[in-house]
C-alpha cells in the first residue's frame, strides 16, 4: 500500500504520516527533510538560496548524510527549505530518489506537497492535511511556548501564510491536492482525532 501524504506547514502530516507507517508497518519518507537539508547546505556555504543553478547542484550532490544532519528541524531550516524547493532543478533532482522510495515492494508512506500529484500519482490513498492559519499558528505557538520559549503568536501566523503563499504559488509542483485526494481538515481534531479520521478513510480505500 502506498500512501500520499500533503499539506501545509504545521498541519500536522508529519505525526501523522509517521503514525500510520507504524500502524501499517511501512517505511516512512518525510520528503520536506529533502528540501531543508538543501537550504541548510546552501545557507552554510553562504551561498545565494534565489540561484537555481547553485541549487540544484546541491540538489544533485545530496547524500544519506546530509539528511541525518540535526538541524534540519523547525522553523529556520523550513524557510530556506521553502526557497530552494521553488526551483525546478531541485525538484526535478529529487524526482527518482522519491519515486524509488514509494516504489518499494513493501509499500510506503510519503508526506511533502507534491507526494500526490508529481511523486506518487498512483497512490492507493491520498490525504490532503490541512487547517486554518490561525489554527496552525496556535499551535506552533503552544509548542514553542511549552518549549520554554517565548513565541510571538503574529510573527508566526505571518510566516506560516507566507510560507503557504510560496508554496502554493510556485510555477512547479505547487501545494494543491490531488484531484483524487481526501481532505482532512484537522483544524478542530486533536492527534488521536485526526489519527482515526485517517485511518476511517484509508479503511474505507482497502475495502472494495
Ligand atoms: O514539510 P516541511 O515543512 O518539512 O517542508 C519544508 C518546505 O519544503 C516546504 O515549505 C516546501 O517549500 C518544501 N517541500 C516541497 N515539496 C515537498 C516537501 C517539502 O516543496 N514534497
Amino acid at each position: 500500500m502506498r500512501i500520499a501524504i500533503d499539506g501545509p506547514a504545521g498541519a500536522g502530516k508529519g505525526t501523522l504520516a509517521e503514525r500510520l507507517a507504524a500502524h501499517y508497518g511501512l517505511p516512512y519518507l518525510d520528503t520536506g527533510l529533502l528540501y531543508r537539508a538543501i537550504g541548510r547546505l546552501m545557507a552554510d556555504a553562504g551561498a545565494d538560496l534565489d540561484d537555481p543553478e547553485a541549487a540544484g547542484a546541491v540538489a544533485l550532490a545530496l547524500t544519506a548524510e546530509d539528511l541525518a544532519r540535526d538541524d534540519l528541524r523547525g522553523r529556520e531550516a523550513g524557510e530556506l527549505a521553502s526557497r530552494v524547493a521553488v526551483h525546478p532543478k531541485v525538484r526535478a533532482a529529487l524526482v527518482d530518489f522519491q519515486r524509488a522510495f514509494a516504489a518499494r515492494p513493501e509499500g510506503a508512506v510519503l508526506d511533502g506537497r507534491d507526494i500526490g500529484t508529481v511523486i506518487c500519482p498512483d497512490a492507493d490513498v491520498k490525504l490532503f492535511v490541512t487547517a486554518s492559519a490561525e489554527v496552525r499558528a496556535r499551535r506552533r505557538t503552544d509548542e514553542l511556548a511549552a518549549k520554554g520559549r517565548a513565541p510571538d503568536f503574529e510573527r508566526i501566523l505571518a510566516e506560516i501564510r507566507e510560507r503557504d503563499a510560496r508554496d502554493s504559488n510556485r510555477a512547479v509542483a505547487p501545494l494543491k491536492p490531488a484531484d483524487d485526494a481526501v481532505i482532512l481538515d484537522t483544524s478542530d481534531l486533536d492527534r488521536d482525532a485526526a489519527f482515526a479520521a485517517a485511518l476511517a478513510v484509508i479503511e474505507a480505500r482497502r475495502t472494495p
